[in-house]
């Protein structure tokens, strides 16, 4: 069990990470070649906690781990005021350096002013912060293997306790599923109680602990019993959630209070068997790896724009192929693709030549006329399933970006009776099921779309809906925007692989309602989209 830090203990501690960065301001002193923006932030009093709460975002991020994906986020309470905290502005927690740590009081408000890139959840963490002195540290993840849980009657075991599930269904909010409003998250707070974790239906996990260092192997820790539980559960035997559990009385003392604390001191990095250090240690490495072992002070430039807004859209498009090719998004293999209209001339639209997603450049990138034919004249190397994007342009003006995908975890619901539902807030836009086109009825002897008439049969039974499935086949997905249209495929997949896993758990599952469209945050920055581009290479 974690120790409690009491007030006199965080005094304690406050003293020593002051010694830590008068250490590092000493070195940093030191050498006078150092720039002067580094010796700024380094006399920041609270400069070791901020470098480790970069470090517990880019860990949570990072591929080993992977409890954050683009979205989730991390805090740290202040260990000289336990009435302020540490978190980062409205970015994907793989890109957060230094500069975008924000403090803030326990009204999660920012202490230097009101800022407008704060994230919309940021309540979660100063309503715990309030409530419980003892949490030092918390994460809010959307991990899917939790999740699944908190849509399932099924309980999650965490050894012989039951995680909590928050269901914000119950309080009035925005019907966005978020918890954006103090009332919100002090709701949130009360239901969490005196446990270290709470599942959030429909939507996350949210993990508290008495350190960071203990915070990033907790969280790991809550993810991988949900792992092993789906495992239980499918092999279908009988099983027992905590047989390493204690009955007698332990050999050892009682931990006095002064060792309580050396849990929450900062890892020594010699190892020695303390608690989640060795993790921590591991983690740090191997993020530290990609940034020349520096603690990022901020995020790289974003490259030079391209020449024109034609050149700048299929310099995105061409990028957006390549996101939804690579491993992190995971929507579309060698075939697929994907397209955008034209802004400046509507009857127009941009997609690729026929090559696989994952190789595409801005030279790939034909712009079509909306019966699908090369504006600057007929060419051979077009997809054969072209007119699925002319079609649906024509039908539906508001449509600015169009997906076709094979996704596996989206085929298996195309040829099963199970509808695919909302399972998660971003899945939301699912409603009460998609439409289905089942192309034998249109011609038997075909299986792709291959004519304008096949187009027009998929755009008519895609209707005014976001999606239509198409039977044994895939998807045709569409937003109103390129990068909403990229966040939306990788939430579809997402949604499809918990509804997945919690019918497997074997309980009753309960669906989400449609819910209104997120508004965009913080002046239309679009965290997911930035990330994904300064993550997966554009060539
Ligand atoms: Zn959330
Ligand atoms: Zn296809």
């Amino acid at each position: 069990m974690g120790a409690f830090i009491m007030p006199q203990l965080s005094t304690f501690l406050s003293t020593r990470a002051m010694l830590l960065a008068a250490g590092i301001l000493f070195l940093s002193g030191c050498a006078s070649q150092a720039p002067p923006a580094e010796a700024q932030t380094a006399t920041h009093p609270e400069q070791a906690l901020i470098e480790d709460l970069v470090l517990a975002n880019r860990m949570l991020a990072s591929r080993e781990l992977s409890v954050l994906d683009a979205f989730g986020h991390v805090s740290m309470r202040s260990r000289t005021n336990p009435n302020h905290y540490f978190i980062s502005r409205y970015v994907a927690p793989g890109m957060v350096a230094t500069s975008d740590i924000i403090e803030n009081d326990l009204e999660s408000k920012p202490v230097s002013g009101a800022r407008p890139d704060e994230y919309r959840e940021v309540y979660i963490h100063g309503e715990i912060y309030k409530a419980r002195p003892d949490v030092m540290s918390i994460v809010h993840s959307h991990s899917p293997e939790l999740v699944a849980f908190s849509v399932s009657s099924i309980p999650l075991r965490n050894g012989d306790n039951v995680v909590p599930i928050f269901d914000i269904r119950k309080f009035k909010g925005d019907g966005s599923g978020l918890i954006n409003t103090p009332a919100m998250g002090q709701a949130m707070a009360e239901s969490l109680g005196r446990s270290n974790s709470i599942l959030l239906l429909g939507h996350g996990v949210v993990v508290t602990s008495n350190s960071v260092y203990s915070l990033v192997s907790n969280v790991n820790g809550l993810r991988n019993t949900a792992r092993l539980q789906q495992m239980l559960i499918s092999m279908g035997g009988t099983w027992d959630p905590n047989p390493r559990r204690v009955t007698a009385q332990p050999n050892t003392p009682q931990t006095s209070p002064a060792q309580q604390t050396q849990q929450a001191v900062v890892p020594s990095g010699t190892g020695g068997g303390r608690g989640g250090e060795r993790g921590w240690e591991y983690w740090k490495q191997l993020v530290l790896k990609l940034t020349d072992g520096k603690v990022p002070v901020s995020s790289p430039p974003a490259p030079a724009g391209a020449s024109s807004p034609d050149d700048a859209l299929k310099q995105d498009l061409a990028h957006a192929n390549r996101m939804l090719a690579s491993p992190e998004l995971g929507i579309l293999d060698a075939f697929g693709h994907v397209s955008v209209r034209n802004p400046r001339n509507p009857n127009h639209y941009f997609i690729s030549r026929y090559i696989s997603a994952g190789v595409v450049t801005p030279n790939d990138i034909i712009e079509n006329d909306l019966d699908s034919q090369p504006a600057a004249g007929p060419r051979s190397d077009e997809y054969q399933e072209v007119y699925m994007h002319g079609e649906i342009y024509k039908a539906r003006p508001d449509v600015i970006a169009v997906l076709h995908a094979h996704t596996p975890e989206i085929v298996a619901f195309t040829q099963s009776s199970v509808t695919l539902r909302p399972v998660v807030n971003g899945g939301a836009f699912i409603g009460d099921g998609l439409p289905m086109f089942d192309i034998r009825k249109f011609d038997p002897r075909e299986t792709i779309i291959t004519s304008p008439a096949l187009g027009r049969a998929v755009a008519q039974a895609l209707g005014n809906r976001p999606a239509v499935l198409l039977k044994g086949h895939g998807i045709a997905l569409t937003d109103s925007s390129l990068n909403g249209l990229i966040s939306r495929a990788y939430n579809l997949r997402v949604n499809a692989r918990i509804q997945q896993q919690a019918i497997a758990l074997g309980g009753k599952i309960e669906y989400l309602p449609q819910q209104p469209a997120l508004p965009p945050a913080a002046a239309g920055f679009d965290r997911a989209w930035e990330y994904w581009k300064r993550i997966i290479p554009a060539n």
